[in-house]
């Protein structure tokens, strides 16, 4: 089982993380993390958008575990691009986590003034705020422009996988880039009846472990970090046990075959979509 990644600044990145995407109330969020934490889970998964990252950092000072021991990722959202206002809320991110540097600081949309965002990340990346800078749900092209025309280089980008929507050109050209390919929404947030799923349950009784698990070593073997999300202590720790067992290629195979090509989300190219996301905006 390969526990850790190396990014292309030579940072690394632990291959199974923790996500807190809808866990907006503190006490609730502050456990959960509190619970992956105590079960071993290293990265944490935040973002300004979910409301949730003061609840993240007290977690991990509760947690007593070494700062330099958890690799912490957050997000910058649309309302926030551009370089005046990305330099603001980035410190407004490390105050809420209570933290003096960030691991992994995302453009959680591809949308605004992200050229303006970039650029203030490079210059907290240099004064050491930032350890990284990534992407999420950017599609090849765009990354690859953003790449072209600044300096650093994106190490990150996090997108929609799951077994039913498993773009592979887009993951392997991550892969030939050296940008690692991070899985959102692993599960499909549920959807679909992935954890009934017949060709994933006859896997998972093979080796006597459940959908989830093998859903996770799937990525696993492939070189994609996964970060799921569960409020549940027996899910949280279910989701953690991937390191005994070894999906066969045959298997690898199957699971393969059950992409189904379609986002379950939506799609950044509609118009409508990028009028929904834009017009989200939080009070922090
Ligand atoms: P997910 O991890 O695919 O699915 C989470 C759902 O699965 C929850 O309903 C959870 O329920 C359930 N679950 C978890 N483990 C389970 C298990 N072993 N058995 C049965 N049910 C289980 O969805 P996600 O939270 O959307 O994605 C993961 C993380 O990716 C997020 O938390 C967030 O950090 C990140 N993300 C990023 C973006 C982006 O745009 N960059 C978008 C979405 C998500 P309970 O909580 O009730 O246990």
């Amino acid at each position: 089982m390969k526990n850790e990644i190396v990014l292309n600044n030579g940072l690394k990145m632990p291959m199974l993380g923790f996500g807190v995407f809808q866990i907006p109330d503190f006490d609730d969020c502050k456990q959960a993390v509190l619970t992956a934490l105590k079960q071993g889970y290293r990265l944490i998964d935040t973002a300004a958008a979910y409301g949730n990252e003061r609840a993240v950092g007290a977690a991990i000072r509760e947690s007593g575990i070494m700062r330099s021991e958890i690799f912490v990722t957050t997000k910058l959202w649309i309302q926030d691009a551009g370089y005046e206002q990305t330099r603001l809320v980035i410190q407004d991110s490390l105050d809420r986590l209570g933290l003096e540097y960030i691991d992994l600081y995302l453009v959680h949309q591809p949308l605004g003034d992200i050229y303006g965002s970039w650029r203030a990340m490079e210059a907290a990346y240099h004064d050491g705020k930032l350890k990284s800078l990534g992407v999420a749900n950017f599609e090849n092209d765009r990354l690859q422009d953003l790449m072209m025309h600044n300096e650093v280089k994106p190490v990150v980008d996090q997108i929609e996988l799951h077994p039913f929507y498993q773009q592979p050109q887009r993951v392997q050209w991550l892969l030939d880039n050296d940008i690692v390919p991070e899985a959102w929404g692993p599960f499909a947030e549920g959807k679909k009846g992935v954890f009934s799923n017949p060709v994933i349950n006859e896997i998972a009784t093979a080796h006597g472990k459940t959908n989830g698990q093998v859903i996770l070593k799937w990525f696993n073997q492939r070189n994609i970090v996964v970060i799921p999300k569960s409020v549940h202590k027996a899910r949280i720790i279910e989701n953690a046990q991937i390191s005994d067992f070894k999906l066969t290629q045959d298997e690898m195979q199957r699971m393969a075959d059950l992409d189904e090509g379609n986002s379950l989300f939506g799609s950044i190219h509609d118009p409508e979509a990028v009028k929904q996301l834009g017009n989200f905006k939080f009070k922090y």
